[in-house]
Order: structure tokens, then sequence, then C-alpha cells
């Protein structure tokens, strides 16, 4: 992935240098929309104010930042930082052309380290999983679950089989947790009821945390 040059060679004006971190014993997998600057810099997912708002609400689920950084995996659906935004406000939206070239290692990536939980941070990151027209509104706050009979659809983009649920199952299983995007730019987190989606996704976070000691 460091040494790719799909992008580049397509015509899009990328920087190359995949952003991504951990290794495949992770039981976590977090999947953000594609590097800032910052993390294109220093080669570190999450490095800039997206992350210090991003490890602030993991926190709230009991995991320090150092801590998951170094036990769990993370990565994007496009792992190179894909340049200013025309408007010169924030980074641009990487196009469907560019997702799709990078999906292979995506899916690479997942069945790799086939984690028991997939945190998906962000739109972009939301909609590789769920269907298009999915608002932040009613997935936030929720989780889908997988039997081990239907685990390995995760591992193919498919929810199929899976179950919305607020809350940890007895059965053992895996789990697929959106979040939205933790950048100042997103004005959705602002308003309270969104707050309080946010507050319960952290809060089902902090019980899966505690009953696979993640
Ligand atoms: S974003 Fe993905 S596909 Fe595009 S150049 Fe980077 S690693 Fe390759």
């Amino acid at each position: 992935m460091r040494g790719c040059r799909l992008c580049l060679d397509a015509g899009y004006d990328i920087v190359p240098g995949a952003v991504f971190a951990g290794d495949t014993t992770a039981r976590v997998m977090l999947i953000g929309q594609a590097p800032g600057i910052t993390e294109q810099q220093v080669k570190r997912p999450f490095n800039g104010t997206s992350g210090t708002r991003l490890f602030q609400w993991l926190a709230e689920a009991g995991w320090e930042e150092d801590d998951f950084r170094e036990r769990h995996y993370m990565t994007a659906v496009t792992k190179c930082y894909p340049g200013r935004h025309k408007s010169g406000k924030g980074d641009r939206v990487p196009t469907k052309a560019e997702q799709k070239l990078c999906r292979p290692y995506l899916t690479q990536e997942l069945n790799l380290v086939n984690p028991r939980v997939l945190l998906l941070v962000g739109g972009l990151s939301i909609k590789q999983f769920y269907p298009a027209k999915t608002k932040l509104r009613d997935v936030i706050g929720s989780a889908q679950f997988f039997s081990a009979e239907h685990a390995e659809n995760r591992l193919n983009f498919s929810l199929e089989g899976s179950e919305k649920v607020w809350a940890v199952q007895d059965e053992v299983g895996c789990y697929i947790v959106p979040l939205p995007h933790p950048s100042g730019a997103s004005l959705w987190t602002n308003s309270a009821e969104n707050k309080t989606l946010i507050r319960h996704a952290l809060a089902l976070l902090s019980d899966l945390r505690t009953t696979y000691s993640l």
C-alpha cells in the first residue's frame, strides 16, 4: 500500500504514501475517510485535530489513546492524502473512482485483521457497508450484530444476516459500530440531539470493550 500510485496514475492529485497503523492481531479495526495533511506528513492515522476529538470520544468508551493505537488497527477508505477541496474549506472527499481503486486494499485489510469490532468513522466509511441513503441519525448509537453464522458477510462489506442492535448481545458475535466524523468541519456533531446519539454509541463501545476485553 505504501508504494501504491494507482490514483496518481489515474490522474488524481493525491499525495502518495498510504497512511495506516496496526497489525493483524488487532480485534478492533477503525476505518476513517482518508488521511489529512498532518496524518500524511507523520504517517499516523488521526494525528491532527480530528484525532484529538476522536480520542476524546474513545476515552469516554474507556480507551486511552496510546493503548488504542498500540493494540488496534487504523486505516481509511482511501489511504493517501486527497488534497484540499477546491472551495478551500477542508479536504477533498475522495471520488468514487478513487474509492474503487483503493477497495482491494481495504478488502485485504478486513480479511487479514478479521476484527471483532469494526468501527466506521464518518459518512464515507459508513456507506461502504450501509446503504448509500443512510443518514447518520438513523445509525449512530446502534450497531450491526453478526452472529457466528453471518460473521463472514461483514468482511465482504455486506450487512446481510446482521441485526440492528443497541446493546451487547448475549450471543458471541461481531459488531459494526458507526461514529460521525470528528472533524470540526462537521456541523452534525453540534446539535444536542446528535450529541446524545454519540453518547449512546460510546456507551455501546464501552460495553463491547469490557465484554470482550478489547
Ligand atoms: S489512495 Fe489507495 S489506491 Fe489510491 S494511491 Fe493511495 S493506496 Fe493506492
